[in-house]
């Protein structure tokens, strides 16, 4: 490679595909080329004027801290579902249903509480969710997860409709909650502001119309339309394997969803079997804004795919075997990229100490006194180096979360921590069970496994233990993100600081014989405030400068040895190693205090 022009080659580097092509086609060889783009499927573009196409109901995801009374306010609507209503069935449990207002609209809500269920859409920056209900109770006010609700709605760029819940409740004070909204930026109307806030209570249903006339109205406003003819798409919001097999939610985003359609989501395909609504009815077609579970899947899709139709399973299979390629593609690139760059660390850690060992043994040569010290400055000075200066450092992290949405979800979140010293760094992700790999990768890049809703098998925990890999695991975002924060703050210096123990004032100086012609020259010294101590660590100062800063040789009172001396004693001291000092120096015993330090 050094021949080819490659610079810095190391044994055990790892070529990356670009490199390793061209180092084959030097040999004549001739490298697979990457399958061809158009084998994949890709989703129609929207038309330039949407406003011909016909209006389709809105998608909508209830947020908010825990005990509001999400699940409450989802239980009423739910009972108001069109497909229950219309099949004289209740609805079950598939991800999302969809609710008929008097005005003969309908408005879609995800039926999963908590922020799980609009993280887990986020998949490709592609938001599921039109509108966010953040319910707040009025008699607690906003709390950290409205806070993080906030957060999430506001990255994606969804609205949020304010549902003040509990309001039958004593100590309810809807004023006080619009006040304290306002202070997390939030501004409501007769706030100074246009969000609708709207009082509700989920256990009494008083204002759930004026709650669904809202989202209504907002919707209109929004001008949410889509084109029912054409290939279908939308998202899976749910997968799981029922009695009847692998079934999936689907949400559907354009086009129109029929039986014997294939659809491909990910790495698999389904020709729809059946499908059916949220009262468990089998139906025929579902158009835009619509749920639907479907089963026929060839493999397990996951929750926030993107699904894509495709003409026929000829086509399908193509799209599944150019994704699985180039996935396992960018896979092997990114692993081989992080075990390239912990062995380039180990390598750079391995020169640094190389570097010193020689630079200590040099100044020890030309007489250096505190050869150690010297090549510490020496460091400090190449570091300081805009030049040299290090880079910050790298915590790397093997993340593992439960569905493709709340992992790019916990990605985004973990990559906000961290300051200019030290930061975490996703080296892997994926979604699905803590495996085997993950551990070995984990070890060899020297880092933590993060683990987001999914179980560690206990087999995975002693593999684990054994190569002395961490796992941080947690099922709410924010606090997964406190602990990697704990994590990284481990890996701060400790701020120092001197605190000063004793002082002493130089009144003059003599030299002592210590054995034939050797003589050592001692300060006489007056302790004048707190103590010194024979094994302090000492500066010492002239005009404020320190000119002097290690350890003492000796301290004596008269002839005698002694290991501290009080304030108002007179003393004899003898530094390591130096002896440039004066009448009139200072001398200061200090202890170095360490403080951790936090993020
Ligand atoms: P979640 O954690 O946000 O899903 O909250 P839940 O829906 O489980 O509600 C938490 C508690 O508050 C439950 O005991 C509910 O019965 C109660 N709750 C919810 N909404 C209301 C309401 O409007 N009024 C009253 N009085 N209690 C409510």
């Amino acid at each position: 490679m050094a021949e080819f022009g490659y610079e810095d080659v190391r044994p055990d580097d790892i070529l990356n595909a670009e490199n390793a092509g061209l180092i084959a086609a030097e040999f004549n060889f001739d490298p697979i080329p990457p399958l061809p783009e158009d084998m994949d499927l890709y989703p129609t573009p929207d038309p330039e004027d949407k406003s011909t196409l016909p209006l389709r109901p809105p998608v909508v995801t209830i947020m908010g801290h825990v005990d509001h009374g999400k699940t409450t306010l989802l239980d009423y609507l739910r009972k108001s579902s069109v497909a229950a209503s219309e099949f004289g069935g209740i609805t079950q449990h598939i991800g999302a249903f969809n609710v008929a207002l008097s005005s003969g609209k309908t408005i879609t809500f995800l039926d999963t509480p908590g922020h799980a269920a609009f993280l887990n859409m986020r998949q490709r920056g592609a938001n599921v969710t039109d509108i966010v209900i953040l319910v707040v109770a009025a008699d607690d006010g906003v709390k950290a997860q409205t806070e993080e609700a906030i957060k999430h709605a506001q990255s994606a760029g969804v609205p949020i409709i304010v549902a003040i819940n509990k309001i039958d409740r004593e100590g309810a004070d809807v004023q006080r909650v619009k006040q304290d909204l306002a202070r997390h930026d939030l501004y409501v109307e007769d706030f100074g502001g246009d969000i609708q806030a709207i009082p509700v209570s989920g256990k009494t249903g008083q204002g759930m119309e004026d709650l669904e006339e809202a989202t209504s109205l907002l919707s209109e406003i929004l001008d949410h339309r889509a084109d029912p003819t054409g290939p279908v798409e939308g998202h899976i919001i749910e997968a799981s394997t029922k009695e009847r097999g692998r079934v999936s939610t689907l949400l559907i985003r354009r086009g129109t969803l029929k039986v014997g359609d294939i659809i491909v989501a990910g790495t698999t395909f389904a020709r729809v079997r059946t499908m059916r609504n949220e009262a468990g009815v089998e139906v025929d077609s579902v158009g835009p804004g619509m749920p639907t579970e479907i089963d026929g899947w060839r493999g397990q899709p996951e929750a926030g795919d993107e699904f894509l139709e495709a003409p026929d399973e000829q086509r399908a299979n193509e799209a599944i075997e150019y994704r699985t390629v180039t996935r396992e593609r960018i896979k092997m690139a990114k692993d081989m990229e992080v075990i390239a760059e912990s062995r380039k660390q180990e390598h750079e850690r391995r020169e640094k100490q190389a570097w010193r060992e020689e630079e200590i043994a040099k100044a020890t040569k030309a007489g250096i006194k505190n050869p150690i010290q010297y090549v510490n400055e020496l460091e400090k000075a190449a570091e300081s180096d805009p030049e040299t200066k290090q880079k910050r450092e790298e915590v790397p992290l093997v993340l593992k979360a439960d569905v493709s949405g709340s992992e790019e979800a916990c990605h985004d979140y973990i990559m906000t921590v961290g300051n200019n010293e030290v930061c975490p760094k996703i080296a892997r992700s994926g979604v699905g069970p803590v495996t085997e790999f993950d551990v070995e990768f984990a070890s060899t890049a020297n880092g933590y496994i993060v683990a987001f809703n999914v179980e560690i098998p206990q087999h995975i925990r002693r593999l684990a233990g054994y190569h002395g890999v961490k796992f941080i695991e947690n099922n709410v975002i924010y606090r997964l993100v406190d602990d990697i924060k704990a994590v990284l703050e481990e890996r701060l210096p400790p701020l120092v600081t001197h605190k000063v123990t004793g002082e002493a004032k130089i009144l003059q100086t003599f030299e002592i014989g210590i054995g034939g012609r050797k003589k050592l020259r001692i300060a006489g010294c007056r302790v004048e405030n707190g103590m010194v101590k024979r094994t302090s660590k000492v500066k010492v100062l002239r005009r404020n400068e320190v000119i002097y800063q290690g350890t003492l040789s000796s301290l004596k009172n008269v002839k005698r040895d002694v290991s501290e001396m009080r304030k108002d004693t007179e003393c004899g001291i003898g530094f390591d190693n130096w002896s440039d000092f004066r009448e009139g120096d200072s001398i200061q015993c200090y202890e170095e205090v360490f403080q951790k330090r936090y993020l």
